[in-house]
């Protein structure tokens, strides 16, 4: 039996300690937690509890069954007091009854310094001199607050707490974090949408971002030190140089190490009570639903096209919202999904390729651009988990940072959206659908129209290299109207193959069986051309 609960009323440890008896127990622990008359030099007067309840109750639920499985006791239970708590006055009580003692004291132990952890409640001091101030629930966790408990047992030799001694390597790491600054979230707290209660519910929320990049930076920095409870971490890659100018968390002396672990590393001396998972292996589908489970909001910092659709599928399937942005350039757009809400397959029903948008690699970007788009992801996921007004919903916002322009397309949730209905493999790999030739003139006598998908501008500084072809740029070949029909077999070419292959892949799925791609570009039959080389 376990039980975690909240009382306006006086703690009756008596009666709460008859619920645990049981003829199997040989031992009984319990805790007391008290009010105590100061707080870092300051003289206390009384105090206040406040607790978002539904949350707290089920994290404090979790608490007590998690001890209970895991030290193999009987009967575990915790209860804290909310409202007005005078000094000298129980604020919360856990007890623990086992078939041993030792299980006993580790349970209880556990219990609440879980508790203290974990579960959102507020604390108001009114001190002596008249003023009164909230207490973030961090403070009471952090060690200086732990070490004061354990004084306050040791000063007065009446604590309820029949515990072994604090171990060793505990006291040694609770000592060297006393007087340490604790994070202050009153600045954000001020904000009467957010308050106590608001704080609570960050601070129970679990955030996965994924991708620890140019848009992952601010989302992760901002959440971290929000005092989100929970924060994974999703990166395969590793730091490169190029990549210091947009994720200004990392230093060049970082470069090598994998980024998922200099986040999280970061996360730590920003917030040391953000609970921060780094998960150092790029999404997959294989691993996309144990992990995006683990948490209650997903944030997709990406730059691939495959990772967003699995991710968008994953979570429609799990019901998780997610935040999803994009940045190409100068402009970018954000999109959030939640369950029942348009999914991304709704809006781009035929999955848009890695490669249609470049990437920052290929694309280039300016710093602050991604910098832009990720504080609006970490905006909009605030928003969302502290459920203020003004949620970005039912539209796609596009904003371009060179005109300052903002355009906001509607979005409608498809009835034929694959995404809905299950969660869909991703799309297998092409085949047959690259060829190679030395010359695009070489292909023009096999048989096939040339079309190059590359844009003006890129085919002034390189011409197709072809006396017979037809420039189509992407978007037009793709959106344009009258849609594209091929009057024969069609090879698509592009600067490095990698846009043309995924355009003959779109329309493929529309039905085109003779669309092709030159495999390597433009750039691979100039390197053939230039060096001489046999194909
Ligand atoms: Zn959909």
């Amino acid at each position: 039996m376990g039980t975690f609960s909240f009382t306006r009323e006086k703690i009756n440890e008596a009666g709460l300690r008859t619920q645990l008896l049981d003829p199997t127990a040989g031992g009984y622990a319990s805790f007391e937690g008290w009010v105590r008359n100061h707080n870092e030099g300051h003289a206390v007067r009384h105090l206040e509890y406040e607790a978002f309840e539904p949350l707290a109750i089920k994290e404090g639920e979790r608490i007590v069954s998690e001890a209970i499985k895991r030290f193999g006791v009987e009967h575990a239970a915790c209860v804290h007091r909310i409202g007005d708590l005078a000094i000298g006055e129980m604020a919360v009580w856990v007890g623990v009854s086992a078939r041993h003692r030792a299980e006993a004291f580790a349970a209880c132990r556990y219990i609440i310094d879980e508790v203290k952890h974990r579960v959102p409640i507020w604390k108001k001091e009114h001190y002596e001199n008249g003023d009164s101030g909230w207490v973030n629930c961090e403070r009471c966790a952090a060690p200086s607050a732990h070490h004061e408990h354990s004084r306050e047992l040791d000063d007065h030799g009446h604590g309820h707490e029949h515990d072994a001694p604090l171990a060793a390597a505990t006291l040694a790491s609770i000592h060297a974090r006393v007087g340490a600054p604790v994070p202050d979230y009153s600045r954000q707290m001020a904000l009467k949408e957010v308050g106590a209660a608001g704080q609570a519910k960050l601070r129970a929320s679990r955030v996965l971002v994924i991708g620890c990049g140019g848009l992952g930076v601010p989302v992760i920095s901002y959440l971290a030190g929000a005092g989100i409870g929970r924060l994974g971490l999703v990166d395969g890659d590793r730091l490169e140089p190029s990549n210091l100018h947009r994720q200004t968390m990392y230093a060049l002396a970082d470069v090598g190490k994998p980024k998922a672990e200099l986040a999280a590393d970061r996360v730590r001396a920003l917030n040391p009570d953000v609970d921060v998972r780094s998960y150092t292996y790029r999404l997959a589908s294989e691993n996309a639903s144990d992990l995006i489970g683990q948490y209650d909001l997903v944030i997709d910092c990406t730059d691939n096209f495959s990772t967003k659709f699995l991710l968008n599928d994953c979570c429609v399937q799990l019901g998780k919202p997610v935040v999803f942005a994009s940045v190409y350039q100068y402009e970018g757009q954000l999109q959030i999904v939640r369950p029942g809400s348009a999914c991304l397959r709704c809006v781009w029903p035929e999955a848009t390729r890695d490669g249609i948008v470049g990437n920052c690699a290929e694309a280039g970007v300016l710093g602050p651009v991604p910098g832009v788009f990720g504080g609006l992801q970490a905006f909009e996921a605030m928003k969302l988990l502290l459920d203020l007004p003004g949620q970005l919903s039912g539209e796609l916002l596009v904003l371009d940072l060179l005109t300052l322009s903002i355009s906001r397309v509607r979005t409608k949730r498809a009835t034929s959206c694959p995404g809905h209905a299950a969660l869909r493999a991703m799309l297998p790999e092409s085949t047959g659908l690259e060829v190679g030739f030395d010359s695009l003139d070489h292909a023009y006598d096999a048989g096939f129209d040339i079309v190059d998908v590359r844009e003006p501008h890129e085919l002034q500084e390189l011409p197709t290299p072809a006396s017979q072809s037809r420039n189509i740029p992407l978007a037009q070949l793709l959106y344009g109207e009258p849609a594209f029909k091929p009057v024969r077999r069609t090879l698509l070419v592009c600067a490095t193959g990698r846009r043309s292959l995924a355009a003959a892949q779109q329309l493929r799925e529309r039905g085109l069986a003779d669309v092709f791609s030159l495999r390597g570009g433009v750039q691979a039959l100039e390197t053939r051309l230039t060096r001489q080389e046999p194909v």
